[in-house]
């Protein structure tokens, strides 16, 4: 039967349950850590008081806390010296009670983000922006695999869809986002294609796509003439409207009828980012007990 002739259309991917589930886990492995006498810490540094991240910021610290991961938020003014960030990051650096060092992204344009991306340990950069782990990335042994990409990369795995020789599409190219995706993907031996602002007729790459990732940011980029039926479509994009509703980049109704899975916005990528956050923390608290 072809995605077409289904019924319902396309099964809705759950990223809130699989969320849900994940932190139980992160829970019992917290829990563990802190028997064992670590408790697994977080720091958050925020410059600046944009209201996207302040929400992004709000839930990272809240989801910490759901699992009993401490989480410590250092708030810097807009106008803050770069070197006043540098020299927070490396005082967290050399604190043994914090895991993973998380800056919060954008910067103001006067703070050089490589600089500061560079300046986390390598051992504590759970957000996998750091030089070292997008090289890692490359050779396929990222220490911490940036947090959306992973998401996406579980949510895959939940559904036992197997990305091995697939043709898999990614639209956008962000060093957060797409590139990223589109290298863990090829190391999982999927043929894959990334497209961008620039990609001309990007349809003629969308519709070759057995699963197609889409992080644009841009609210009804893909439509259903650009999907092949029964492709895998993982929205990434959050997009508010002008109306105040929260959107992705595909237009969910007209797609979910071809696909043969598709993730919603909000309740697909969303939670799993978070989660993938605390996840990767976990991962180095129980490294640097390990070590110890
Ligand atoms: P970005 O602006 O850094 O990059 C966007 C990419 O999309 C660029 O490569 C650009 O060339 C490409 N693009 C833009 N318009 C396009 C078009 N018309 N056709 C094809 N490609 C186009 O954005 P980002 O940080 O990668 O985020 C992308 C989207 O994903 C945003 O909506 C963002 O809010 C969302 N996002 C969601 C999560 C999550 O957890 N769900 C996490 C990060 C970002």
């Amino acid at each position: 039967m072809t995605s077409e002739q289904r019924p319902t259309g396309a099964k809705i991917i759950d990223g809130k349950a699989l969320a849900r589930t994940l932190r139980i886990e992160c829970r019992a492995r917290a829990q563990a850590l802190a028997q064992a006498g670590c408790i697994p810490g977080l720091a958050v540094v925020l410059v600046g008081s944009d209201p996207g991240s302040r929400v992004y910021v709000t839930n990272k610290v809240r989801a910490c806390a759901e699992v009993g991961v401490a989480s410590r938020l250092l708030e810097f003014p807009a106008d803050v010296p770069e070197s006043d960030v540098l020299a927070a990051i490396r005082t967290l650096n050399n604190d043994p009670a914090i895991h993973g060092i998380l800056v919060q992204l954008p910067l103001p344009p006067h703070i050089a983000l490589r600089q500061v991306l560079e300046t986390i340990s390598i051992e504590k950069d759970v957000d996998g922006f750091h030089l070292y782990n997008v090289g890692g990335l490359v050779l396929g042994n990222a220490v911490f695999p940036p947090c959306t990409p992973y998401g996406v990369q579980k949510l895959l795995e939940s559904e036992g869809i197997d990305v091995r020789g697939q043709n898999v599409v990614v639209v956008g190219a962000s060093n957060i986002v797409g590139k990223p995706m589109a290298l863990m993907l090829m190391q999982q031996e999927a043929t894959v294609a990334i497209c961008h602002a620039r990609t001309r007729d990007l349809a003629q790459f969308t519709i070759l796509a057995d699963i197609l990732v889409v992080a644009a940011g841009v609210p009804g980029l893909i439509v259903p003439q650009m999907v092949k039926a029964g492709a895998v479509v993982i929205d990434v994009g959050i997009n508010r409207l002008p109306d105040g509703r929260l959107v992705g980049d595909v237009d969910f109704e007209g797609v979910r009828k071809k696909a043969s899975h598709i993730t919603p916005v909000p309740g697909g990528v969303g939670p799993m980012t978070v989660t993938m956050l605390v996840v990767n923390t976990l991962d180095s608290a129980e490294r640097a007990w390990r070590g110890r």
